[in-house]
């Protein structure tokens, strides 16, 4: 249990938000998941399926 970034409520924190901190589940359904670093991003910090710092690495 930790306490969760977002909500600030101590509960199970299953999921890192993009600034490495904690996350709730019912936090975490309002922010998309980067599928690379496997952390949590705001809409605008999103490109496609991952965020826009690991689509910067990944591009080819
Ligand atoms: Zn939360
Ligand atoms: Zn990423």
């Amino acid at each position: 249990m930790a306490r969760c970034c977002k909500c600030g409520k101590q509960k199970e924190t299953p999921f890192v938000f993009r600034t490495d901190e904690p996350l709730c589940k019912d936090c975490a359904a309002k922010y998309e998941l980067c599928t690379k670093c496997s952390r949590y991003f705001e809409y605008e910090n999103m490109n496609g399926s991952y965020c826009t710092a690991c689509d910067m690495l990944s591009e080819d």
